[in-house]
């Protein structure tokens, strides 16, 4: 499409995520309207979303159960005071998460967002052991390459690099290990390369002191890794190496919450539970902005006291368990259940996964990763060495202009893509987005050969 005058005088007034608006500029993408899975521009090009926005729209955009949820509670409570009540709908949404989330942990606090989620995570643990035997445990551990948001602490316990080392200093006590892909190569199979990757974070731990560490925190699956996808193992391996320590484990399910991975949440598919939840994206299905910390209950014991006893969780934003939030996430999770969609998620996951199994067949794919509806395909110059293409010619780079161009929304890196259709595609949707990518594929192999 091409962007006109007005738009392009008006970019100039605002950013755009984590992009330079020149690099926009040149590839532009104005979206007018969006249903199910397709955006329009506003040109009235169709688009195939095959990220749900990013990562959000599990239920397609504009879901009709959500948005009536929505529009019956504009007519009812927009905002309750949050220093002196909380909204009826918002006691629901809680039961219900409460109901959905992996054993024992019914304790939850909405907010706005997945940096929200993380941030009162980070907060909500330390406070909790300053409150209980062990106040001077304080310190996390988590991956580099993960991703945990875009505030201070979130930034801190993401192993982004680049992204992040702008904003130095940035919090202290948040430490790293390097996730199971960046060792594959030194393994003969996957198992043992994640039995020593898992090792990892008890090294640190240990080498810390564990009476100064609070938390692990990391993505069941890793977007900015590479939809890095650990074994089942690895999980089970850091949930034991957490339970020596009296460390918690944080899962970080903003991206694999919410039917995306085959289980409601990434936690019940793998089969490892752990303390704390951050959520937020498919919770509302981009509906409106939610997310939620979600605890184990008997965690909550250690902010109870008198009120002159300042035990109380010290945090809090103004929209924290906004009504219409809440009962767009009530009516997401309702969706979810009464439709079967995590098991949906599940069988449409696998045929999505030998769909894109197939395009090993273009000769530029090392391996097909993820679990459910979230897949990643990583992009090599050789598939049986393994050799990435040189930085001058990365078929990402080039796949990002042919997928526009195409008509079809993924999540591009210049070794990778992702996709994460909504978990009400049909197969021929599945089918559509496969042979969409595939062209896509080929231009871009075109556009590489081509380069010099
Ligand atoms: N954690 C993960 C894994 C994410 O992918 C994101 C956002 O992309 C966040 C946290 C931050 O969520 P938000 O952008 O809603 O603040």
């Amino acid at each position: 499409m091409k962007l006109s005058p007005r738009h392009e005088k008006l970019l100039a007034r605002t950013f755009l995520d984590y992009r330079a608006t020149s690099d926009f500029v040149d590839l532009p993408l104005v979206v007018e309207r969006a249903e199910g899975l397709y955006y329009w521009d506003v040109e009235g090009k169709r688009y195939f979303d095959a990220i749900g926005g990013i990562f959000v729209a599990v239920l397609g955009h504009g879901h009709p159960r959500v948005v009536e949820a929505v529009r019956r509670q504009l007519g009812q409570l927009t905002l309750a005071p949050p220093l002196h009540g909380i909204a009826t709908i918002t006691l629901d949404f809680i039961e219900r998460l409460g109901e959905v989330a992996p054993a024992g942990l019914n304790f939850a606090k909405p907010f706005s967002g997945g940096s929200e989620s993380v941030e009162a995570a980070l907060k909500f643990a330390r406070q909790y052991f300053r409150q209980s035997d062990h106040p001077h445990k304080h310190k996390f551990v988590s991956l580099y390459r993960g991703y945990h948001g875009g505030t201070f602490g979130a930034m801190a316990a993401s192993g982004t690099g680049k992204r992040t080392a702008k904003f130095e200093p940035l919090p202290g006590g948040f430490l790293k290990v390097m996730p199971p892909l960046a060792y594959r190569d030194r393994f003969g199979d996957w198992e043992a390369c994640n039995r020593f990757c898992a090792q990892l974070f008890e090294d640190v731990i240990v080498h810390e002191d564990p009476d100064t560490v609070a938390g692990v925190i990391l993505e069941p699956i890793s977007n900015t890794g590479g939809i890095s996808t650990p074994t089942d193992d690895y999980f089970r391996l850091i949930r034991e190496i957490c339970d020596r320590h009296q460390v918690l484990l944080i899962f970080d399910e903003i991206i694999t919450g919410f039917a995306r991975t085959g289980g409601m949440f990434a936690a019940q598919a793998i089969g490892v539970t752990p303390d704390l939840i951050c959520s937020g994206k498919g919770l509302s299905s981009g509906v409106v902005p939610l997310g939620a910390m979600i605890a184990r209950g008997d965690m909550a014991a250690a902010f109870v006291g008198r009120a002159d006893s300042d035990r109380h969780f010290a945090h809090g934003h103004t929209y924290s368990g906004n009504p219409l939030a809440a009962a767009a996430g009530l009516a997401v999770i309702d969706e979810i259940v009464e439709q079967r969609l995590v098991e949906r998620a599940r069988v449409l996951g696998e045929y999505l996964a030998a769909k894109l199994e197939g395009l090993k067949r273009l000769g530029c794919i090392r391996e097909v990763r993820g679990r459910g509806l979230l897949r990643g395909v990583e992009l090599v110059e050789d598939p049986v060495t393994g050799r990435p293409f040189p930085p001058e010619r990365k078929l990402g780079n080039a796949l990002r202009r042919a997928a526009i161009e195409r008509g079809i929304i993924l999540r591009i890196d210049p070794d990778w893509f992702a996709v994460a259709p909504a978990v009400i595609a049909t197969e021929a949707q599945i089918d559509e987005l496969c042979a969409l990518v595939e062209q896509c594929l080929i231009d871009a192999l075109e556009q590489v050969a081509n380069r010099p």
